[in-house]
């Protein structure tokens, strides 16, 4: 275990960010690591509890205190290992996790959890520049053929479990490059690609063949691949986003964040303007910009908006500001409601809460404003305020709403799966298998919009599904 008074003599210490004014200059990555002498004292502070909450707060429920203790002990590739044993891409949560298992830890009790996420990316940056991470490759090949539809972190779980398992592998994405989110989502500045380029060169090596550029249910059908593949895993997330229904939605400069966020990791990998913006270059240089959703969609609107010289930055948000501090009575060890500030807002954007987006009003087919109402809630009703109608000044409006679930024109709709009563496709978490024999669903295409991190947990878990399905034992983690 960590040191029995560790939380006691040590303080808890994160990383640091790069200033402001130099990562506002660049799409780097801004989180400075801590030496591995401050992360072996930081794992020091970790107490061993008898009834370790940072695991139930984990959704891939990461062996934290063992890792704790080998990283203090200085073991840092036995660290690895188990951390590995849980979590197939540490480096994607350790930087863009909300890390629930902080919020789950005891100390975080008086607000001083363990730094986990910090330990966590510290262990597997450590294992890469070191050369301890290294391809799995099977002892023998099960003859048996796989299809993976979807990228993301759901699908590259998925398909690199099952390689290592013996199968044959083939991981399907319709876009130009692998990732899902991660690659065209999330900015470059939260998380550099060159990392999803490593693991895939990793998973390329254990004998995933990747297939870009390939839409399942339009270039190829659904069809097709249940004849020539012994299981299909359905990973292609939950890419329906939620539109604003008000007049003058139609005027251009409207746009939603994904069409905005795409172009802009586009041109960072290097792709010229007509690549990276095929439909038209979206840029927020010299805008007044009003991004409308509170959540991590709409902070990438932000942080990629300021980089991009916008004039100004305004984030709505329709629900009520959420108290400073929780009450942990209520809360711990679940993830509580409370104001949170992320690095993008920090850069600098105006907030508003309880404000509803009435109509968007512009001259010559082009925005100009927002007209705006505040609201209040009563028993779950929102009621708007007499007299607190309000303009405000808006070039480019991005939409980022949160999403409604899978799109169901081609794929979806072509494997005639079952769907939830919320429109993602029916399976459960004990065999992720769909009403359609042979075809299994996981990751948000199946959960809904959710967390890099579930979309882990869900991949692995359905690869377990599929080898235990087609070989009749399995020695795959759940
Ligand atoms: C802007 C943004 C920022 C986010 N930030 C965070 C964050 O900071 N932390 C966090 O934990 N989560 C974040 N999320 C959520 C997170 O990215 C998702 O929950 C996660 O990526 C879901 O993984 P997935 O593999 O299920 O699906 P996705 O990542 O959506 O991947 C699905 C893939 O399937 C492909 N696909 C779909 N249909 C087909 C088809 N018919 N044929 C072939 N390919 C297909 C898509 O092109 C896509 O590449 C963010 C989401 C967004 C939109
Ligand atoms: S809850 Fe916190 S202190 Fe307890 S074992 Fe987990 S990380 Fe360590």
């Amino acid at each position: 275990m960590g040191l029995p008074t560790g939380f006691l003599e040590i303080e808890r210490k994160d990383r640091p960010y790069e200033k402001v004014e130099k990562r506002l200059k660049n799409w780097k990555e801004f989180v400075l690591p801590l030496p591995p002498a401050e992360i072996g004292k930081q794992g020091a502070r970790c107490m061993d509890c008898g009834i370790p909450f940072c695991h139930n707060g984990c959704p891939v429920n990461n062996l934290i205190p063992d890792w704790n203790d080998l990283v203090r002990r200085d073991r840092w590739q036995d660290a690895l290992e188990m951390l590995h044993s849980t979590n197939n891409f540490p480096e994607f949560t350790g930087r863009i996790c909300p890390a629930p298992c902080e919020a789950s830890c005891t100390l975080n009790i008086d607000d001083n959890p363990v730094t986990i996420k910090s330990i966590e990316c510290a262990i597997v940056d450590r294992g890469w520049e070191e050369g301890w991470v290294v391809p799995l490759v099977p002892a023998k090949k099960t003859g048996k053929r796989i299809a993976v539809v979807g990228s993301g972190p759901a699908g590259m779980a998925c398909a690199q479990q099952l390689a290592r398992a013996g199968h044959s592998v083939a991981l399907f994405e319709k876009a130009d490059r692998i990732g899902g989110l991660l690659r065209y989502g999330i900015p470059d500045f939260k998380m550099e690609k060159r990392l999803i380029d490593r693991r895939m060169r990793q998973m390329e090596a254990e004998g995933v063949e990747f297939r870009t550029g390939v839409e399942v249910g339009a270039t190829l059908s659904i069809k097709s691949l249940l004849e020539g593949y012994d299981a299909v895993a359905l990973t292609g997330g939950a890419e329906l986003p939620r539109d604003l229904d008000v007049p003058g939605r139609e005027l251009d400069g409207i746009h939603y964040a994904m069409d905005f966020l795409t172009q802009q990791n586009k041109r960072v990998a290097g792709d010229d303007e007509a690549r990276a913006a095929p439909r038209g270059t979206l840029t927020a240089k010299g805008k007044h910009v009003v991004v409308i959703g509170g959540g991590d969609t709409g902070s990438d609107c932000i942080g990629t908006s300021n980089r991009q010289g916008a004039a100004s930055v305004t984030q709505l948000e329709v629900m009520p500001q959420p108290p400073e501090r929780e009450n942990k009575a209520l809360t711990w060890p679940d993830w509580p409601l409370k104001m949170r500030t992320s690095s993008s807002q920090e850069e600098g954007a105006e907030r508003d809460f309880a404000v509803l987006t009435k109509r968007a009003v512009g001259k010559d087919g082009k925005v100009e404003a927002l007209e705006c109402v505040r609201v209040t809630f009563d028993k779950g009703r929102m009621q708007e305020v007499a007299g607190s109608a309000f303009q405000l000044k808006a070039d480019l409006v991005l939409l980022a709403m949160g999403f409604l679930g899978p799109r169901q024109p081609g794929m979806v709709e072509q494997a005639t799966v079952a769907l939830d009563p919320r429109g993602n496709v029916a399976a459960n978490v004990v065999d992720y298998k769909t009403s359609v024999p042979k075809l299994f669903a996981a990751g948000d295409m199946r959960r809904g919009q959710s967390l890099v991190v579930w979309a882990i947990r869900e991949g692995r878990q359905c690869a377990r599904s599929i080898d235990q399905t087609l070989m009749g034992v399995t020695t795959l983690p759940r």
